[in-house]
């Protein structure tokens, strides 16, 4: 654990960030024996957030964090830096070398460093280098959270917006920048790396050509595409490409420049975000592999669900959050990155959240979690409440869900691919899963899950659909909604179809509410249990290798498997107002797939009710969040527990029934 605040001053920033009274320079001498009871040791100081401290050229003024620094070491503990390098101060700005960050839309600059600059690398270098050389050795840092770029130092793009505004007057006198939500890629060097890395992905620009379907005589006619193509997504796909591999090259060169001059300290990029806005530009699972080299952790500050998104209940809350915090680490599992968690700035925690927040920490499998120095002293009770259970565990899950990165990059406007969120959300209250996206198949992740959930996808790669299907001949088990349309980049449907069971003459009808007839009530024991069960629609002229499992009253298939090798898909026809329907098809194949073949397994029943009452399965045990109004019995290995309201609580796998 760790514990950092914002350097600020009086006149802050337009009053955005702290009510009047709560702004603090340092932390008040009182706190710092609170948090070293409750087992902080690390603090964080962050560098000013749009300046360096490097005056004129040359003159570091680094008293300010020396006697920062001092205090940490006399309170007993470690220091942990955030430089923020990528905006440059004044006299660097006004030098030739300066190339700016230009919006798409607008042609216009801020002062933050543009990735594509071909001066990016020397001058995070001598920034490094200054800093290795005021602070290497044991009176040192013993940790640093890699500043990339953008509004925080995260590894995204700069966002802007009113904040961001306020914080360039704040931070560096900088009045009414101009600053809002873009691809902020319209430098020159930006425009030339993109036409050399396209022309290189093909070849030449006459493949180029052939693939994009254009026209372009010479490389300087090729320009950013502003729109998705539906009938022609790849020239578009290889610009969102383009654009989110230059934010990870960025990061990794930075990463190797600090690990060079720092071999033994705790490095960790910052990810931001959460939702994933093309925008951002910020690669959940490239981040993680590219950082993975330098032996640097992920930190990801999207924790502490339930502060937020005030039109959610506080379960709600988690079951949206949740996704998002496992695509990050479910990343760092199979890359081998450790993982930390942070709660979104500004702290304002109360105990439900902070209960929420451990719990997602244990979940997540987080080494360690930072959190602001406020939140942790005013919810003291919670972290003595919970001290010993806070060790660091490994979540035992078997169950992935597809994130499906290329239907959601071919959507500009979407923060999410809806309905992955809205679905990975529902089915938390019955299972816990990770994620995975075409990048972590593409690598082997699957290997290492017995279930994959699909929701709502229709364009993928080739190569995503022949490595599920590839894994599902191995043995998965995969479930399919809705049966698509989905069709490769290159508009192929054949791959999915073939997966699912589909023959070229397979046809949806639809019809008016039936009831279903389950033809397979041992595997679809919840599905014949739900009241109500009706369905709009069925499928005819399955191939022949598809059973039927559950059938609409006129004999059409509503669910059906298709065996491939030693695995099997497992399709259901309902469109996503049934889903319902599928959330009970999901909580069968988890629980209850070996009634389809014995070489299947099922995962334990452990916390398969429609409650708010969650769960994670560790090495050891498995722990509940209750998040209902009232007390909730669980059991498991045999025992029974009362869990609390707004409480964890373990049942250990250690202890006889
Ligand atoms: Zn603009």
């Amino acid at each position: 654990m760790n514990d950092p605040w914002m350097p600020t001053t009086e006149s802050g920033i337009k009053g955005h960030f702290y009510q009047e009274g709560e702004r603090q320079t340092e932390l008040p001498s009182d706190w710092y024996s609170i948090l070293s009871r409750l087992g902080v040791t690390m603090l964080q100081v962050d560098s000013e957030h749009h300046t360096t401290n490097e005056t004129m050229p040359g003159v570091w003024d680094w008293a300010l964090y020396d006697r920062l620094f001092e205090a940490i070491r006399n309170g007993g503990f470690q220091a942990i830096f955030f430089p923020h390098w990528h905006w440059p101060p004044d006299w660097y700005e006004d030098s030739d070398e300066f190339i700016p960050c230009r919006c798409l839309e607008h042609d216009e600059a801020i002062p933050c460093i543009s990735p594509w600059s071909p001066h990016a690398k020397s001058w995070f270098e001598r920034c490094i280098n200054a800093m290795a050389e005021h602070y290497d050795g044991p009176d040192g840092v013993a940790g640093i959270y890699l500043g990339i770029h953008g509004d925080w130092g995260e590894a995204m793009y700069p966002l802007g917006g009113e904040v961001g505004v306020a914080c360039l007057e704040y931070g560096r006198g900088l009045k009414d920048a101009h600053w809002h939500p873009d691809f902020w890629c319209n430098d020159p060097c930006a425009r030339d790396d993109f036409r050399r890395t396209a022309i290189r992905k093909y070849g030449s620009l006459t493949a180029l050509n052939d693939v994009w379907q254009s026209q372009y005589d010479n490389a300087a006619q090729l320009d950013f595409p502003r729109t998705p193509d539906p009938d022609n997504p790849r020239p578009w796909l290889d610009f969102i490409e383009w654009y989110y591999d230059s934010m990870t090259s960025l990061s990794a060169m930075v990463a190797e420049l600090y690990r060079r001059r720092f071999p033994n300290l705790l490095l960790m990029l910052p990810l931001g975000g959460g939702t994933e806005a093309l925008v951002f530009g910020q690669d959940n699972t490239g981040l993680p592999k590219a950082m993975k080299p330098f032996n640097v952790a992920i930190r990801s500050t999207a924790s502490g669900s339930t502060q937020s998104n005030r039109q959610y209940s506080t379960a709600e809350k988690f079951q949206r959050n949740y996704p998002i915090l496992k695509r990050i680490a479910s990343a760092c599992k199979f890359y081998g990155n450790e993982l930390w968690l942070e709660p979104p700035w500004p702290p304002k925690m109360g105990r439900t959240a902070t209960v929420t927040k451990l719990f997602e920490v244990l979940s997540c499998g987080a080494v360690a979690f930072y959190d602001w120095s406020r939140n942790i002293v005013e919810n003291a009770d919670v972290f003595e409440e919970y001290a010993e259970l806070l060790t660091v565990r490994t979540p035992q899950v078997d169950t992935a869900i597809f994130f499906p990165a290329t239907s959601h990059r071919l959507c500009p406007g979407q923060s999410m691919p809806e309905p992955f969120w809205e679905g990975a959300a529902d089915i938390r209250r019955v299972l816990d899963f990770d994620v995975v996206d075409e990048r972590l198949i593409a690598d082997g992740a699957l290997a290492g899950y017995r279930v994959l959930i699909i929701f709502g996808t229709d364009v993928v790669e080739a190569e995503t659909i022949a490595g599920i299907t590839a894994w599902v001949e191995a043995g998965g088990a995969v479930l399919l909604d809705g049966v698509g349309p989905v069709r490769t980049v290159e508009g192929d449907r054949a791959p999915y179809d073939a997966l699912a069971g589909m023959a070229p003459e397979s046809g949806m009808v639809e019809t008016g509410p039936a009831p279903i007839e389950v033809r397979h009530d041992v595997f679809l024991q919840h599905l014949a249990a739900t009241e109500h069960c009706i369905v709009h629609r069925g499928y005819t002229g399955l191939s022949g290798d598809a059973e039927i499992l559950a059938a609409s009253g006129d004999g059409n298939a509503v669910v059906w498997q298709c065996r491939h090798g030693d695995g099997t898909a497992i399709v259901c026809a309902g469109d996503w107002g049934e889903r319902r329907v599928y959330y009970e098809i999901i909580r069968d194949a988890v629980y209850n797939l070996s009634a389809l073949a014995p070489s299947f397994r099922d995962a334990p029943a452990y916390n398969d009710h429609w409650d708010d009452c969650f769960s994670t399965v560790t090495e050891d045990g498995i722990i509940f969040l209750n998040l209902e109004p009232v007390a909730v019995e669980k059991t498991a290995f045999g025992r029974t527990l009362s869990i609390e309201p707004n409480a964890i609580a373990i049942i250990s796998a250690d202890v006889p029934g």
